[in-house]
């Protein structure tokens, strides 16, 4: 596992993804709620997208959602993703209403579908881990 994974990037948590990423490691993901108008974000800002207040709590989310859209990659973007081709990244709304870029797993690209129920799994890579969505 470790070899097939060697040379994948890394995130590098920010101020404003720590927690995110915390969470990940922790199996949560988490979003970002606005303390006045109650609007759910993702990716984690400081500040509301919607009202501007930076008054914003982090909360754990189901971590299920579905597919709005996906594409299959068939050229790896880096010499460490050659042994993953084909495989599929999706544009996933989640439960709570932001919607997430992630890569699919547990499907192939001919059973792959536009509405199809997702939830969270995490691939530990180096000290954090990375969401990827497989069916429901
Ligand atoms: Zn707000």
């Amino acid at each position: 596992m470790t070899d097939e994974i060697a040379g994948k990037p890394v995130p590098r948590p920010t101020e404003e993804t720590r927690d995110y990423w915390e969470g990940c490691r922790r199996g949560e993901l988490r979003l970002q709620r606005c303390s006045e108008c109650r609007r759910v974000q993702f990716p984690p800002r400081r500040f509301c997208s919607s009202c501007l207040c930076a008054r914003l709590e982090s909360f754990a989310a189901l971590g299920r959602g579905v597919i709005r859209s996906y594409s299959v990659v068939r050229h790896p973007l880096s010499p460490a993703f050659a042994g993953d081709v084909p495989y599929l990244v999706a544009l996933i709304q989640l439960a709570e209403g932001p919607t997430m870029m992630a890569g699919l797993r547990g499907c192939t690209p001919d059973t792959v579908a536009v509405g199809m129920a997702v939830e969270v799994e995490f691939e530990a890579r180096s000290e954090t881990h990375v969401p990827y969505f497989h069916p429901a």
